[in-house]
């Protein structure tokens, strides 16, 4: 018999939690990865991240072919998929990591009903977040809605048990051998490679300097390793580990949000599709198609707002400082639903993560949790004068600003205040 170790969001083979067990198990490991058509068939067929991943899995199988063993590769829809891969092998039990997202949830809940009923054991760990679901709770055992008194009690628990890498390495004996296994190729799965180029993972020079730095969006201050740890080819244990060693705390502090965000989506999964604040969802949005174009294309005449969305569109990533600016803008300036702009930004993003994503949009929309006060309205200008003063990051992204051809504003920035402070307190207040 076999066990079968499925990876998703955790594509590394050191210090992975269920690879682990696995492999500690008395019976042969064999990894798994599902090409899942339930999430590409929604995806626009040149999708970076499906490049990224088909990259890093060939470099998986590389390593696992160097010790015998391979990487099972499968296309298709995981509940198609499961009853092949049954039928091919003969497994008794499967291993993955937790995943907190609403599909994944019931993709799992699909699965642990379906292999327990073949009598197959589902076994599943944490892996992805130091603390998950109800390991950080108020007195009261409820989940926290505001981050600091979350995050007092997330770094009074953190210590090195919990940072501790799982040694996977020590037990690769224990990989299943086989002969060489295929790979489904791109124009299988209707996809096309990407010339993309995806951020490395090296982070730590920018620890140090990251507190003064992180919000000056010229100065690419920050470390790109969210597209890392979106899909696992970074352990969030040696991130925190590092963060710890470099003394950067505002550094931990933002691994921490991305903790915070996600078990606020675990807590709460109707605030990925809702406004987590009920009475935001009676805003009255004017939702106008030809704003919302020229946001997405960086023709607001708005100079910040246009730059950070040509960085995004050109390579996948944005500056935090900006991706705020960008989001109020787009929620209050322009009174365009804040889901419009969040399913943008996780068609662009290379580095999308749902509970981030919505966390960040509700936060700057102010339907969120600990979001910003409904009339807190960015000044995009204001916000040039603070962070770009000399405006290098606009000229950068934007380099008809300043001559006659750049576009003129696409709203009056007092108007749009006032605009949005009266629709806003309308809904609020019904
Ligand atoms: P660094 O500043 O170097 O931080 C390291 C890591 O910490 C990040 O990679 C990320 O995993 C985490 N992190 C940092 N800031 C935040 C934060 N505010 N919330 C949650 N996690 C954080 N982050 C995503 O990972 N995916 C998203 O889809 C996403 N969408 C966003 C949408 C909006 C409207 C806003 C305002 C923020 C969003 N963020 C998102 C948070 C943040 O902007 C990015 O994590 C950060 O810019 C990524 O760059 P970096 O990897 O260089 O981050």
């Amino acid at each position: 018999a076999v066990n079968i170790c499925w990876l998703r969001r955790d594509l590394r083979l050191e210090d992975n939690a269920a690879l682990y067990h696995a492999l500690k198990s008395e019976n042969p490991v064999l990894p798994l990865f599902i090409f899942d058509k339930n999430i590409l068939d929604k995806l626009p067929k040149d999708d970076a991240r499906v490049t990224f991943i088909y990259e890093t899995l060939e470099n998986i199988k590389k390593e696992l072919q160097e010790k015998g063993s391979d990487l099972l590769i499968k296309y298709g829809k995981p509940e198609e998929v499961w009853p092949e891969v049954l039928k091919a092998y003969d497994v008794a039990a499967v291993y993955t990591n937790h995943d907190y997202e609403p599909y994944a949830r019931e993709r799992d809940d699909d699965m642990f009903e379906f292999l327990t009923s073949e009598k197959i054991a589902f076994k599943t760990y944490k892996d992805q977040v130091i603390f998950e679901k109800g390991e950080i709770l108020k007195a009261d055992k409820t989940p926290y809605t505001v981050f600091t008194p979350f995050y007092k009690q997330w770094h009074a628990k953190l210590n090195d048990f919990y940072t501790k890498p799982y040694p996977t390495k020590k037990y690769f004996r224990n990989l299943f051998q086989t002969k060489k296994l295929s790979i489904p190729t791109f124009k299988e799965m209707g996809f096309e490679k990407s010339e993309m180029k995806f951020p490395k993972l090296s982070y730590k020079s920018k620890l140090g300097d990251y507190a003064k730095e992180r919000d000056y969006p010229a100065l690419d201050g920050t470390t790109h390793i969210g597209l890392h740890l979106r899909f696992g080819t970074l352990s969030i244990r040696k991130a925190v580990q590092d963060a710890v060693d470099a003394k950067s705390n505002v550094w931990l502090s933002e691994l921490a949000w991305r903790e915070f965000y996600m078990m606020i989506l675990w807590h709460f999964p109707y605030a990925a599709f809702d406004s987590f604040k009920k009475q935001y969802d009676k805003i009255k949005w004017r939702n106008d198609e030809a704003e919302f174009k020229a946001w997405r294309e960086g023709n607001t005449g708005y100079p910040l707002v246009d730059a950070g969305m040509r960085q995004m569109n050109e390579t996948g990533w944005m500056h935090n400082r900006v991706r705020m600016v960008v989001a109020s803008f787009l929620s209050k300036h322009l009174l365009i639903d804040w889901r419009w702009g969040e399913a943008y930004f996780a068609e662009k993003l290379l580095d999308y993560e749902m509970a981030s994503n919505v966390g960040g949009w509700q936060w700057a929309a102010g339907s969120g949790n600990d979001a910003a006060p409904y009339f807190r309205v960015f000044n995009p200008e204001l916000q040039t004068k603070r962070f770009d003063p000399k405006f290098e990051y606009i000229k950068k992204w934007v380099p008809e600003f300043g001559t006659k051809k750049y576009a003129q504003p696409i709203v009056e920035h007092t108007f749009a205040r006032e605009r949005v402070l009266k629709v806003f307190k309308e809904a609020l207040n019904s």
